[in-house]
């Protein structure tokens, strides 16, 4: 290295693509400095202690067909558990509360064959959809000007599955389907294996969580990392020169070699590029947003609704609560039930203030659970919009027309700058293992180029 540089490369962001990236590089001998805008590691991934239990607020699960991230877990020494799912799940679906087992629920004969025949159709139709097509595609600029609800319009049938297609993207997605394009949805449903994988708690992607907490993943590897790892310094700009780049900090300058930002592109945009950025880069950061996630944790002191054969699973397509499921350590601490508020409703929550907040949410799991859930003994919710440097949750989502027309997600390199994050992944886009690929991917891009 030349002394005129502080390292050969820099990673802002010390999200798990950013710290994946710099754990490549650090492990073939180069140097590398971390700047992450936040005080804590990790972005969009975050566990806190609730009742004595570990609580993942942001990335949850692991599940099969993700070898990047089960490598990752395995080489770590940690320890993955099934989701609990011993009992009965419950549906509220066009008002009435059903119990069920299962990937489908019990609903109406000709709303059950609906949602058998739509998810067929669904998957029919997302196979071979990638991100990356010809921008002169005419079926993929026809597909990027429709939304998935008109996709929907066309292949499901009755109000039942319907509402429980609507759910199934606010979950997936962070929001509704009238917001999203169907090309975005149908690539990234590919991304991920399909809709039964992104929406299947066994065998799918909901199907393991890490004992004691997705955290752990980011803490180690920055721990690894240390000293190299500086928080709260946010990359403010990146001044590119004709041997390195200039980057600008909340505190300080310094030289490198290469840049690979892994951040999400719509947070991206606000740092300063000199020169200004290629227009599919500049499009992507400027016409993609995040959605809307908010976890709340209910705690009570034990976990009523497994003596009632319930395992703490419920989906609700009316109210503000669209997903609970048991948070709770096995043979620690309290009974926790994690409710998601997604889209529109984590909008309209974070407007309510703290105690109307917990009266709506708990009203909304008691009526999932029934009247022992209505007095937990502690509540919180955590809304990603909140955090000013993850921008929203679980990924950024490309504007209508925003896909078709750049050709893709624009993930080569510009100049000296490299782009890594799960929004640029090809497989598993939106997802940890995504982070994975696209962190090694900018890697190995800094390694050829270096
Ligand atoms: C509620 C929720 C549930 C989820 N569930 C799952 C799940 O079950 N399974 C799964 O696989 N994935 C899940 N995800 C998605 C998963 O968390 C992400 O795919 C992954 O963590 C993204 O990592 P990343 O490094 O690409 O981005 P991020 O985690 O967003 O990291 C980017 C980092 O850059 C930092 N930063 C931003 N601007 C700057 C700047 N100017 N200078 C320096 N640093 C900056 C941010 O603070 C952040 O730390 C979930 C996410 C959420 C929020």
């Amino acid at each position: 290295m030349t002394p005129s540089f502080d390292a050969d490369a820099v990673v802002v962001g010390a999200g798990l693509s950013g710290l994946t990236a710099a754990r490549k590089l650090v492990t073939v001998g180069r140097t590398v400095r971390v700047f992450e805008a936040s005080a804590r590691l990790g972005g969009k991934i975050r566990t806190e202690r609730f009742g004595g239990a570990h609580v993942d607020l942001g990335a949850h699960w692991i599940g099969p067909g993700q070898p990047r991230i089960t490598a990752l877990v395995k080489e770590l020494g940690l320890a993955t558990e099934p989701q609990p799912l011993d009992g009965d799940q419950v549906v509220l679906v066009g008002g009435e509360l059903r119990r069920f087992t299962g990937f489908l629920p019990r609903l109406r004969w000709g709303a059950t064959l609906d949602v058998a025949i739509s998810t067929l159709r669904l998957e029919w139709m997302r196979h071979g959809v990638r991100f990356d097509g010809a921008p002169d595609d005419r079926a993929r600029r026809a597909l990027d000007g429709r939304t998935a609800a008109e996709l929907a319009d066309s292949i499901v049938r009755t109000s039942e599955a319907r509402a429980l297609f609507d759910l199934s993207v606010k979950l997936i997605f962070g929001v509704a389907p009238d917001e999203l394009s169907a090309l975005v949805f149908l690539a990234y449903l590919h991304s991920g294996r399909g809709y039964l994988s992104l929406t299947s708690f066994e065998g799918g992607a909901q199907a393991t969580v890490l004992s004691g907490g997705m955290g752990q993943l980011v803490t180690r590897l920055a721990d690894a990392l240390s000293p190299r790892v500086t928080l709260e310094e946010p990359v403010t700009a990146l001044v590119e020169e004709y041997d390195g780049v200039t980057v600008h900090t909340s505190r300080s300058r310094y030289r490198a070699r290469r840049v690979i930002v892994a951040v999400p592109p719509p947070v991206a945009q606000r740092i300063r590029y000199e020169p200004p950025l290629p227009a599919s880069h500049e499009t992507l950061q400027r016409r993609s947003t995040l959605g809307a996630w908010t976890k709340c944790v209910l705690e009570y002191e034990e976990a009523f609704w497994r003596d009632e054969g319930l395992c703490g699973v419920g989906l609700a397509t009316d109210g503000p609560v669209q997903l609970v499921i048991d948070g709770s350590e096995p043979g620690r601490g309290r009974g926790l039930l994690v409710a998601m508020v997604t889209a529109g409703h984590a909008h309209a929550l974070a407007k309510l203030e703290p105690r109307e907040r917990r009266a709506e949410v708990t009203k909304a799991v008691a009526r999932l659970f029934g009247p022992r859930a209505a007095e937990p003994v502690a509540f919180s919710d955590h809304p990603w919009g909140g955090d000013r440097f993850c921008g929203g949750a679980p990924v950024a989502l490309p504007e209508l027309g925003v896909l078709s027309s750049l050709g893709g997600l624009p993930r080569a390199p510009t100049g000296r700058l490299h782009w890594a994050g799960t929004d640029l992944a090809e497989r598993w886009n939106g997802y940890m293992e995504g982070a994975l690929e696209s962190g090694e991917r900018a890697a190995d891009e800094v390694l050829g180029a270096l």
